[in-house]
């Protein structure tokens, strides 16, 4: 288990597309726990393969107030969205900033845990936020791409 160094805005492997995992062997097992522990470390709820320089479609979610109940998905993908949000966002490859992104407020994601068993998983409010994000991350889009107006200082959201 290890931190590995998150890639910040601006660094290219951000803006690609991830590539389907076909098998899960020792080397995607490391690095599942390595961005489980690298987003605990950071005080994120979600990280994306790309962010730690992977092309891989693999996602790690913990929205747990203990932040100790990590959601991993292997090759997700969205087959259902209802409702809309409207609320701020942020993200580890932009520290310290955040902007306002509207989103599904419900979603329903299949994809494939570590055993490579499908399965599905619905979330809404903060769960569906994340999941739509984490996706978009293995398609190359940050949320700096759906932000309405500018991003902010996440210290001047507080009201
Ligand atoms: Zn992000």
């Amino acid at each position: 288990m290890a931190i590995r160094n998150i890639r910040e805005f601006g660094d290219n492997v951000l803006n690609k597309t991830s590539k389907e995992i076909k098998e899960v062997d020792s080397k995607l097992l490391t690095l599942i726990d390595d961005m489980i522990d690298t987003m605990y470390h950071a005080c994120g709820v979600g990280l994306a393969a790309p962010q730690v320089g992977v092309l891989k479609r693999l996602v790690v979610i913990d929205i747990s107030e203990e932040g100790n109940d990590p959601i991993i998905l292997i090759n997700p993908v969205i087959l259902a969205t209802d409702g809309v949000q409207t609320g701020d966002e942020g993200c580890l490859s932009l520290p310290g900033k955040v902007g306002t992104v509207t989103r599904p407020n419900y979603v329903k994601v299949k994809a494939y845990n570590k055993k490579m068993e499908e399965f599905t998983i619905e979330g809404t409010e903060l769960l569906a936020r994340a999941l739509c994000h984490e996706i978009d991350h293995l398609n190359g889009v940050l949320y700096t791409d759906k932000v309405e107006g500018e991003l902010r200082n996440s210290g001047d959201s507080e009201e």
